[in-house]
């Protein structure tokens, strides 16, 4: 079983002890003290955190050239780590560039309380598979632990890197192989399965970027993962591993939601390899929701309806798409206590998010008009229905209407992008209710024009977690969450 390890990160020999502690007394494994952050470390503070929780921890001064904090240099580094290795700690990382050499003088320390030596190599760029693998005979050949972090540039080098610590573990190596930064997640995540020694884990705020938090590395301690996550290029900022995280850890399921950033080739690479890293499922975001389609074994209605697919799920051997936007925008209706039936509503989109409210809307009995910048694209998607939808110009809004109900279905609104109204401003004087899709930020420009004419609104957070709610139950079979996931959204937010 891979052993949790709270990285400690205090700048102080008593802040690390107390943490330490605190991180022990709540079921971790181990501690990794993080020495090269401690400001001014000396030889007593070294032997009194030994005594304090050194049987439990890992002490590790890393050097500056591997990525170390503000701690000793040189000759100075290589006494204290001589004091390291004379005090008991479970296990003493130290650095096969910097440290090889003195090998044997640091093993003849380390006689009287054994520790285990992780011997690690820490590559400050990208290297291929066959650096790592080089790095790691070079790690095993000299130490108990073989420890390498690489950053890694895309999922495909995370997933083959997952295949090469598989490969040292089938060995009997005992091994930390972690694919740094968030592309290179799904090592963290697939540690315990592939037999890793250490998962190491965020104490507080992360020692790098893609390390778990605590709470995920503990969930999966022992037990089979589920990997989820969220594919799309590029991914930018999502509410969906907040909202995810939160349900797994209410539930307690052993399972983690993952970044996953990828061109197409990526996405055929983690379909091919799905079943082997335990991915059971995922969200699909722009621009894979349509091209996926064509790549997964079956379709539920509504995706087969629209031709787009936002959640996958994965079982053994087979893969099937849903569209849970569908179901997201119908629940979020009702929760608002929005009635659509006979009212006459103008969609303003013609991309997925819009397919997918037209079709709850003319199911529901609306009468629909969409509007979009492209009105080839609105024509489109109105032709698209059996029922009647029309198509208007953004320019004709000015003699149409009024509509009981405006949405918003394009991104405009959205934290990061122009201010602009996605209609004419005079068009909301002519709507009674303004549901905007965005749901980042909470009020947007569209919104609170709406607000000023005395127009109720609302954001799309409603229709985000109703689709992540199902597309959760989809992955898990579990009744989601909603309220801890509605929080987690909400803090998100903040
Ligand atoms: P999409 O397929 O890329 O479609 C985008 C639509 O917005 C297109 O009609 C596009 O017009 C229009 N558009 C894009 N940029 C524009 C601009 N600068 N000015 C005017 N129109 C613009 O995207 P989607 O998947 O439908 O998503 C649309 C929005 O809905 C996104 O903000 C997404 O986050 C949100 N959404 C929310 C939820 C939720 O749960 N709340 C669910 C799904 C989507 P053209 O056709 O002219 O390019």
């Amino acid at each position: 079983m891979a052993k949790v390890a709270a990285v400690i990160l205090a700048d102080n020999a008593r802040g690390v002890e107390r943490e330490a502690r605190s991180a022990l007394s709540k079921g971790v494994d181990l501690t990794e003290l993080r020495l090269d952050f401690v400001r001014n470390l000396d030889p007593v503070t070294i032997r009194n955190l030994a005594a304090a929780v050194g049987s439990k921890s890992i002490a590790t001064l890393r050097s500056e050239g591997e990525g170390g904090a503000h701690g000793p240099r040189g000759d100075r580094r290589a006494s204290l780590l001589n004091e390291i290795m004379a005090q008991r700690f479970a296990y003493v990382d130290i650095e096969q560039e910097a440290d090889g050499e003195r090998i044997e003088d640091l093993k003849r320390l380390g006689k009287r309380h054994r520790p285990t030596l992780i011997v690690s190599h820490h590559f400050a760029g990208v290297a291929d598979s066959s650096q790592v693998q080089d790095a790691l005979e070079a790690c095993a050949a000299i130490g108990d632990v073989a420890k390498v972090v690489a950053p890694v540039e895309d999922l495909d080098s995370a997933m083959q890197l997952v295949d090469l610590a598989r490969a040292q573990t089938e060995r009997k190596r005992r091994i930390v192989l972690i694919g740094a930064g968030v592309d290179g997640m799904i090592t963290r995540a697939l540690a315990e399965d592939v037999g890793q020694e250490i998962q190491y884990a965020a104490w507080g705020r992360p020692a790098s970027s893609g390390q778990l938090s605590l709470a995920a590395a503990t969930r999966l301690r022992g037990r089979e993962p589920m990997v989820l996550g969220v594919v799309g290029h590029p991914l930018g900022h999502s509410l969906s591993p907040a909202i995810h995280e939160a349900a797994l850890s209410a539930l307690d399921v052993p399972g983690v939601y993952l970044p996953f950033d990828c061109d197409e080739d990526s996405l055929e690479a983690l379909l091919e390899a799905a079943d082997r890293h335990h991915v059971r499922g995922f969200n699909v975001t722009s621009p894979h929701k349509e091209t996926i389609v064509e790549k997964l074994d079956e379709l539920d209605g509504d995706a087969e309806r629209l031709g787009a697919v936002n959640t996958v799920v994965v079982g053994d051997g087979w893969t099937k798409g849903h569209n849970t936007d569908v179901f997201g925008f119908r629940l979020s209706l009702r929760s608002l206590g929005l009635r659509v039936g006979d009212r006459r509503v103008l969609v303003v989109g013609a991309g997925g998010a819009a397919k997918a409210v037209v079709s709850v809307l003319v199911r529901e009995g609306a009468k629909v008009q969409v509007t979009n910048r492209t009105i080839r694209r609105a024509e489109v998607l109105a032709e698209s229905f059996d029922e009647t939808v029309d198509a208007i110009p953004l320019d004709a809004l000015a003699r149409g209407g009024p509509w009981e109900l405006l949405v918003n279905a394009t991104p405009l609104g959205s934290a990061g992008l122009s201010n602009g109204l996605p209609v004419p401003a005079a068009t909301l004087s002519k709507v009674g209710y303004v549901y905007d899709l965005v749901y980042n930020p909470p009020s947007t420009p569209l919104m609170d024009a709406a607000r000023r004419l005395g127009k109720p609104t609302t954001s799309g957070l409603e229709m985000l977690l109703h689709q992540a709610a199902q597309s959760f139950e989809l992955w898990t079979g579990r009744a989601p969450p909603v309220e801890p996931m509605r929080r987690a959204a909400k803090e998100a937010l903040r």
